[in-house]
């Protein structure tokens, strides 16, 4: 069966440009020859200029979460100290993965729909010399908030030196991560969500202080060792086989990103989110975020109005208006639901969500 062309709005997997499906469907390579030494070259030139930094940029071949384990296996020991900063559901899920790999997690908490306080982290900091390391989300997916990198960056490395870690997985490329100029240390992301192509391969960048970090670090590490990935692109190439169509499509969305310019892609984004935010109120409904100042600008958290089925609600809109929707995570299951902007999206997409919703509401008893 084959699928047929919808309105995907959710935040990840994003819909994906004609020309970046033609680019994808060009023929194998020898990923030990020159076209694909041509390919890496590009991608991860132009890869420097979207992440704004001079670090070493790695392409690895997996989903986003292979970039966040390989921010973590690379820097860290078993019984490390390390804050984790979370207001949502991927960073419990970054916490979750130092856990696992025994790392001495301290979770710090904001509410669901909330943004990280600075201050809380410079306390929590304060308190504790021995933290090591500071893992944060950069935009929380699940709730629609963009936490402030900046103001974070400057507590956790500008006044305690510690390394920052950041999961930007579907916020950069979409909105302003600077990442020499907020002095992130390591920050993955994914390809499925602001770059316009399919699943499959993460990106990360690595400071001079996560190498010094990586001298000590004694997590196990094969498949996602940046210290072979760094040999391997000094020859242009990667450790193991690459997502090669992948990374056709990269290559060709990042023309596109960097032929636009990235003040512009921000700008399209903060239209973009602020479009949707307008319209979703003036329908009625309710923001989970309502710090205008923190609103995602890459996915809205609608909240579900009371005595409303949202199953209902969101079938309707699959089955009838072709429109795909994202419901809550964890505890926001069923309080919420989600539209994602990042990518691929004009106003026209969104207003099509915004029409579908205003037929649909009525007849769920909204
Ligand atoms: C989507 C997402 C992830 C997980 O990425 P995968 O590609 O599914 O592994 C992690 N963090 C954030 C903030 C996300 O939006």
């Amino acid at each position: 069966m084959r699928i047929q062309p919808h309105n995907l709005r959710t935040p990840g997997p994003t819909p994906i440009p004609a020309e970046i499906y033609e680019a994808m469907s060009d023929p194998m390579i020898n990923h030990r020859g020159p076209e694909f030494f041509e390919l890496i070259t590009e991608c991860t030139d132009m890869l420097k200029q979207v992440f704004m930094t001079d670090n070493d940029l790695f392409i690895l071949t997996s989903s986003g979460t292979g970039g966040l384990e390989a921010s973590v296996v690379n820097t860290l020991s078993a019984g490390d100290k390390v804050l984790a900063a979370s207001a949502g559901s991927f960073g419990d899920r970054f916490a979750d993965m130092l856990d696992a790999y025994g790392a001495d997690t301290q979770r710090i908490t904001f509410e669901w729909g909330e943004a990280i306080d600075p201050e809380a982290l410079r306390q929590a900091l304060r308190d504790d010399p021995e933290i090591k390391a500071v893992i944060v989300t950069h935009n929380e997916t699940s709730t629609g908030v963009t936490h402030d990198l900046q103001s974070i960056a400057s507590v956790v490395k500008g006044e305690f030196g510690k390394l920052l870690i950041v999961d930007a997985v579907s916020s950069l490329g979409c909105v302003p991560l600077p990442v020499d100029g907020w002095d992130c240390d390591v920050v993955a992301t994914g390809s499925q969500k602001g770059f316009m192509i399919p699943p499959g391969l993460a990106f990360v960048s690595f400071s001079k202080d996560a190498w010094e970090a990586q001298k000590t670090a004694t997590l196990p590490r094969f498949y996602f060792d940046l210290d072979e990935a760094r040999k391997y692109l000094e020859r242009n190439q990667t450790p193991w086989t690459p997502n090669l169509s992948a990374m056709y499509g990269l290559r060709a969305a990042l023309e596109s990103l960097t032929a636009e310019g990235m003040e512009g892609v921000f700008g399209r984004h903060a239209s973009i989110g602020q479009f949707t935010r307008d319209g979703v109120r003036a329908l009625g409904l309710e923001l989970l975020c309502t710090d205008e100042e923190r609103a995602s600008n890459t996915v809205t958290a609608v909240k579900m109005p009371a005595h409303i089925d949202g199953e209902q609600l969101m079938e309707i809109m699959r089955v009838e208006e072709n429109v795909v929707l994202a419901g809550g995570q964890g505890k926001l299951t069923g309080h919420i639901f989600r539209i994602g902007h990042l990518g691929y999206f004009t106003e026209d997409h969104i207003q099509e969500v915004l029409d579908a919703l205003g037929r649909v509401l009525p007849r769920v008893g909204f």
